[in-house]
């Protein structure tokens, strides 16, 4: 029976990359300053500033929920949000909204 790894549970995310081309769409500043936050020791600090409430997650999951890093849909190659895809050039605007870690995740606190 078919199966795709891409849909498992346990999903692999693979290491950010600068390597695609400028993406049009953001500013040299937005490029150079999601870099910058990607490596920032506050990172942690900053992610539960604006996530309050959120579990244990890891580095991985905190660079996309920030939306620093984006994935390619086609090639599944990690992006900092600024370029374009590293394999295939496409843009940010031209992937579908992402929903970095499964909403299942996420559990409303009452
Ligand atoms: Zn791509």
């Amino acid at each position: 029976m078919p199966h795709s790894d891409a849909e498992s549970s346990v999903r692999q995310w693979g290491p950010w990359t600068l390597a695609g081309e400028a993406d049009p769409d953001f500013s040299d500043h937005e490029r150079h300053t999601h870099h910058w936050l990607l490596t920032d020791p506050q990172l942690l600090t900053r992610f539960r500033e604006r996530f309050p409430g959120r579990g244990d997650v890891d580095y991985d999951e905190m660079v996309r929920l920030l939306d620093y890093v984006w994935d390619c849909p086609r090639d599944a190659s990690a992006n900092v949000t600024g370029y374009r895809c590293a394999v295939c050039g496409r843009r940010r605007a031209a992937a579908p909204p992402q929903s970095p870690v499964s909403e299942a995740a996420v559990s409303p606190r009452a």
